[in-house]
Parts: C-alpha cells; sequence; structure tokens
C-alpha cells in the first residue's frame, strides 16, 4: 500500500467506494520558471454542513443497521480549491463511511457546471468516520435515499463556495510522523489458537481484531504507516486557508450509540485550527483529514496487556490531538510557495472482483435458510448474507484512478 524507496516517497488516501489513495511524491516533477512566478497563485476553502436535517436515520459501519436520533457533532464536506492561473481542481473530503460514485459524480458534474473546474480535475473522498449516514448498503443498512441528493447537492455548493472565495495564497507541503497511534488489526495467532473464518469453512492465516494482550498473539501481519503527509494554504499575509492532511488510521469510534459523529476527522479539523492560531480567522479556516491506506490499521494496540479507561469521544481527543501536534511540529518547517503549476488527470481501470465460490455460496445459502429472516447478529449469518449478495456482482468493475500534480508534489487517488 505504501510504497517506498530513496527517491519516490508514497502516501495514500483511501477514496471510499469507496473512498481515495493520495500518494505524495517528491521527485522529478516540474518546477516553477520565471515566467510561470509572474502568475497569481489563488485558493479558497469551504466546510460545508451535511448533518441531516432529519432523524432518525441509518447508521453503518456496524455489522447492523443503526438508527441514530441525533449527532454528537455535525458532519461536513470540506472543500479545497486550488488555481494556478489556468488550471483548477478541488479536492473534497467528506465525512462519511462509503459514499458510492455515483453521488460523486453527480456532485463533480453540478460544481463543474457551476464553477467550470472540470470534473476530471475534482477528487473526492469519504474520510471513513463509523459514525454517519448511509449512502451505500453496507452490512444489513440500506442507502438514505433523500440524503444521497442531500449529500451530492451540497458537496457541489461546498466546492462552488470554495471557489468563490479563491484569494491569492501560498502554498506548502511536508511530511509528519506519528506512530503511537497505528496499530495493525490483523495478527499472525500462536499454535493452539482456533482460526476460524467468517464462514467456518476454512482456516484463515491471520485473526482480525484478535483478543486484546492474548498470551496467543504471535505477530501483526503487516507493516503500519505513521506518516501524516500534508499540504498547506495561507494567505498571502500569512493568515491560514486550510490544512489537508493525510493519516493511514481506520477510524477511532468510542461513540455512543444513537449519534453521529465526524470521529477523529472531525476533531483533527478543529485542533489543527487552534494549533494555526485559525479559530477566528475569515474566511473561516478548513482543516481536512483524509483517510490513507488504513486496511490492516486501526487505533487498538492489541499487544498491550491494558488499554487506559476512556470516557465516550475520550480517545477521538487524545488521536486527533497526537496527530494535530505531530501535523503542527512539521508544519512550521515547511516553506510556502508564491506560486506553484497544478495538473490533474484520471483515468479508468477494470478490476476484478473475488466473488464466492459455488461451495461458499452453497453453504453461505445453507447458513441464512437455517437462520430464517434477518436481521442477523451471528457473524457467520451476517458475512452469509454478503457473499450472497457478492455472488450477484459482476465479474469485473469499472473504477477511477486520478493524480494531481503540485509543484513537485503529486498525489494519487484509488477508489477501494
Ligand atoms: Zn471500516
Amino acid at each position: 500500500m505504501n510504497t517506498r524507496n530513496q527517491s519516490f516517497r508514497t502516501v495514500a488516501i483511501r477514496q471510499c467506494l469507496l473512498a481515495f489513495a493520495i500518494a505524495w511524491s517528491l521527485a522529478g516533477l516540474t518546477s516553477a520558471s520565471a515566467d510561470d512566478t509572474a502568475r497569481t497563485f489563488k485558493a479558497g476553502a469551504f466546510a460545508i454542513d451535511i448533518t441531516p436535517t432529519k432523524f432518525p436515520v441509518s447508521s453503518n459501519g456496524n455489522m447492523s443497521d443503526h438508527q441514530v436520533t441525533g449527532a454528537h457533532d455535525p458532519l461536513h464536506a470540506r472543500c479545497l480549491v486550488l488555481d494556478d492561473g489556468s488550471t483548477k481542481l478541488a479536492i473534497v473530503v467528506c465525512d462519511s463511511c462509503m459514499i458510492p460514485r455515483e453521488i460523486f459524480d453527480a456532485a463533480r458534474q453540478k460544481a463543474e457546471t457551476e464553477t467550470g473546474i472540470p470534473t476530471s480535475n475534482i477528487l473526492c473522498s469519504a474520510t471513513h468516520t463509523h459514525s454517519a449516514v448511509t449512502v451505500a448498503g453496507v452490512f444489513q443498512s440500506e442507502p438514505e435515499v433523500e440524503y444521497r441528493s442531500f449529500l451530492a447537492d451540497r458537496i457541489a455548493a461546498g466546492i462552488a463556495q470554495a471557489h468563490s472565495q479563491r484569494e491569492p495564497a501560498k502554498i506548502g507541503w511536508g511530511s509528519a510522523s506519528d506512530p503511537t497511534q497505528v496499530f495493525n488489526r490483523r495478527w499472525f495467532m500462536k499454535s493452539g489458537y482456533d482460526l476460524a473464518d467468517p464462514l467456518d469453512i476454512g482456516k484463515d492465516r491471520v485473526r482480525m481484531n484478535p483478543p486484546r494482550g492474548s498470551d496467543l498473539l504471535d505477530k501483526p501481519s503487516g507493516p503500519i504507516d505513521p506518516e501524516i503527509g500534508f499540504v498547506s494554504v495561507i494567505a498571502r499575509d500569512g493568515r491560514p486557508i486550510a490544512l489537508l492532511a493525510n493519516y493511514s488510521l481506520h477510524y477511532v469510534g468510542g461513540i455512543p450509540g444513537g449519534l453521529l459523529s465526524a470521529d477523529y476527522f472531525g476533531e483533527f479539523a478543529q485542533r489543527i485550527a487552534q494549533r494555526l492560531k485559525a479559530t477566528n480567522v475569515k474566511p473561516a479556516f478548513v482543516g481536512i483529514m483524509s483517510n490513507g491506506t488504513s486496511g490492516n490499521i486501526n487505533n487498538v494496540d492489541f499487544a498491550a496487556k491494558s488499554a487506559p479507561k476512556r470516557e465516550p469521544f475520550e480517545q477521538i481527543q487524545v488521536v486527533a490531538t497526537s496527530v494535530a501536534d505531530a501535523t503542527f511540529r512539521a508544519w512550521q518547517k515547511i516553506e510556502h510557495r508564491d506560486w506553484v503549476p497544478l495538473k490533474s488527470v484520471d483515468t479508468e481501470v477494470e478490476l476484478g472482483v473475488r466473488r464466492p465460490d459455488a461451495e461458499e455460496l452453497a453453504h453461505a445459502k445453507q447458513l441464512l435458510a437455517e437462520a430464517g429472516a434477518g436481521p442477523y447478529r451471528d457473524r457467520r449469518h451476517v458475512y452469509a448474507r454478503e457473499s450472497v449478495l457478492l455472488a450477484d456482482y459482476p465479474a469485473t468493475v469499472t473504477t477511477r484512478l486520478q493524480a494531481i500534480q503540485i509543484g513537485d508534489l503529486g498525489i494519487v487517488s484509488s477508489p477501494c
């Protein structure tokens, strides 16, 4: 996921449906010429509220549907528009678990009509908070149909507002590290541990979310990625406009049932505004945290024998503070440039779908026949239902890859 060598550095932001993957590369791309520096670089940012106006609503992110009756903190689509004088692009990060492509496509089309930014230059993603509104059918949750069009409209309106707020700006980027909040969630186990798979028809090689502190933990099944890549935009007078960061952390959680929350992604936005002394600037500063390659990374230290007892939302604050502090320390050392060239390209790729084989499908159908009508609580029945649904998928799906160049910084994304 996160590839490295001596001259090339890569970070990825997940693009939910399902997210995006961003890669920062700091070598070999073009730099500004004398002619270029005569042009004006502009930026604008706006966080538009996407909290639903009607409750209860479905919230996905668990093994079964979850009806919520309010929001602990607001959900946002955080929009950043950059303009080098000839090329404009927009980056949007939404407080949502998973966003199907058709919502982003509708939003990007509308934003292009309103701003002239080509759809190919608009990169949209979800944070993957597990406490937002269901817009993709996941684990026994069904999409909130009205909210889907509301969300597309809001994303487009957020891009349009950020576009209208463009002002002469400087841009910089850098890399921080916070290894204290990222842990592998899939572990090799010692002999004696029963590695059943979700359908109990084979043996998994690793256990996801193993028992914390177990003597049977052998070793994590991969590396973690502690890097925080970030892009910073400031006004000509030094006033912060936006900071877009990327960290490979699934989400944090610790949110009481019945409430929506932007999780640590929203809290990071507040914390970084405080660190940059940008809580009261006009136009409002926009902090943005996007999700990296966090498939095998979460915030649970499985090797630890014990964990501190936390109040609801407390762990979110701990993580957001730690990541914002690390980002701020690195931010203080970066150079903001007067002008850099922008470029954005996208393409479609066809990916194979790993569908259940005949034996798995027959076993899944048998499990569901025995279980009767859902909703299901037993893990085997939940996965059996997913297997039956997955069997009806096409053999391949077409997905969008996108790359953005900001000076000699490269940002690459892919859905997951
Ligand atoms: Zn998840």
